[in-house]
């Protein structure tokens, strides 16, 4: 009898006995190029070297020590002073950084700065959009199907949905924030038009509502330049980080402005802590992640492998790929059975999944530095897997 609960009442069943560099070491399938990456941590594979001796590196001097910001941590002094430096936020002289441990900790905390700082109530999110799933972060997640069973926990005036593409109406100028994400991951790595996001960002400044961009998933290198934000040419008023953040160890953070962090700390002190949030072992593995991923020559091989990846599938009948970097989606014709694709990959040595709610699309996402002609074959072997489903 199995103790561990989980909330996917199909879980994987695959044992995954170790990991080293693009691949999963499994009891089932033996070894699989790990085209999930954690759901876009793991960037620069598994057990990167330089990544594990400074994890290692810090356990040896402290796992857990006070973390509120009240200490001099030295890996998060250093890691702050990068981000801040490489995010690019709208009309700041200097950013701060605010370290927690998830990308739903990082987006309660937008939201609570957004609210404290402009002093005005409720949100905008789009209708695909996808910012965690505690209370919060859920109350701005429109799809009913996970938001609905907690609805009457949260004011339910509390956000109004617009579709991307859409004009917002001007009521909703009422509002503190704006949140949302360049690409949309969870929606089926659906890349949002720059035009559109430009619009978006002039009628938030001109109706002094927030923009609050989430880069949780789309950040440190995955869709080609270190942050989405540099592609679409945006600076957002808050940006949220996660998932890789940490090179593998939990960590989220919040970006803004010194000034927008002065409503929290000297005007509402402490109305927002957490204990394990800026863990100095996250902090130093993610700044080891951090430094890698902003190398040209990195970020230069992943927009390689996007163009070998749509090699792979030109011409294809069955599926279309789309996303940028190697934040791919691959969406099935609506006829095709996803389950029966995704295990005929695994067959083929190759792991992945489904993205949460793009209904029949497949996540590929694969380690940032993994070798192209690994990119090239293996997507070649997810095309034949799908061709052989429908066969
Ligand atoms: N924001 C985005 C865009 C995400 O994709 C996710 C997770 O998938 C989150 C926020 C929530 O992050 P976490 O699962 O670390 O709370």
């Amino acid at each position: 009898m199995e103790h561990l609960a989980r909330t996917n009442p199909y879980p994987y069943d695959i044992t995954v006995l170790g990991a080293q560099g693009s691949y999963l070491k499994t009891k089932e399938y033996g070894d699989m190029f790990d085209m999930a990456c954690g759901i876009a941590v793991n960037n620069l594979g598994h057990n990167y070297r330089a990544i594990k001796a400074a994890a290692l590196k810090t356990v040896d001097q402290y796992a857990h020590i006070n973390v509120y910001g009240e200490f001099n941590i030295r890996e998060q002094l250093k890691y702050a002073e990068l981000l801040a430096e490489e995010v690019q936020i709208y009309n700041s002289d200097e950013n701060k950084v605010w370290f927690c441990t998830s990308g739903t900790e990082a987006n309660e905390l937008a939201m609570k700065l957004a609210l404290l700082s402009t002093g005005k109530k409720g949100f905008i999110a789009l209708e695909d959009g996808f910012h965690g799933r505690s209370l919060g972060s859920l109350s701005l997640t429109h799809k009913p199907t996970y938001r609905v069973p907690f609805a009457h926990m949260v004011n339910r005036n509390l956000t109004v949905w617009i579709k991307p593409g859409d004009e917002i109406p001007q009521e909703y100028d009422n509002r503190a924030a704006l949140f949302m994400e360049l690409i949309q991951g969870e929606a089926g790595v659906v890349a949002l038009d720059p035009e559109w996001v430009q619009y978006v960002r002039n009628w938030c400044t001109e109706n002094e509502v927030l923009l609050v961009i989430d880069e949780v998933q789309t950040g440190f290198g995955r869709t080609g330049t270190q942050f989405a934000q540099t592609q679409y040419n945006i600076q957002p008023d808050i940006m949220t980080l996660g998932k890789a953040l940490g090179g593998g160890y939990p960590l989220g953070a919040v970006v803004a402005s010194s000034e927008r962090f002065r409503s929290m700390s000297h005007d509402n002190p402490f109305t927002h802590l957490s204990t394990f949030g800026g863990n100095p072992v996250s902090v130093a593995a993610g700044t080891v992640m951090f430094r890698e991923t902003r190398k040209v020559k990195l970020l230069q091989k992943v927009q390689d492998s996007n163009v070998l990846a749509h090699r792979a599938f030109k011409d294809f009948e069955y599926a279309r790929l789309q996303g940028k970097g190697l934040m791919l989606g691959l969406v099935l014709n609506d006829d095709i059975d996803i389950d029966s694709v995704v295990q005929n990959i695994w067959k083929s040595g190759v792991f992945c999944g489904r993205v949460l709610y793009g209904s029949n699309t497949i996540r590929l996402y694969a380690p940032l530095n993994s070798t192209n002609s690994d990119v090239y074959n293996k997507m070649l072997r997810v095309r034949e897997a799908v061709q052989e489903s429908v066969r």
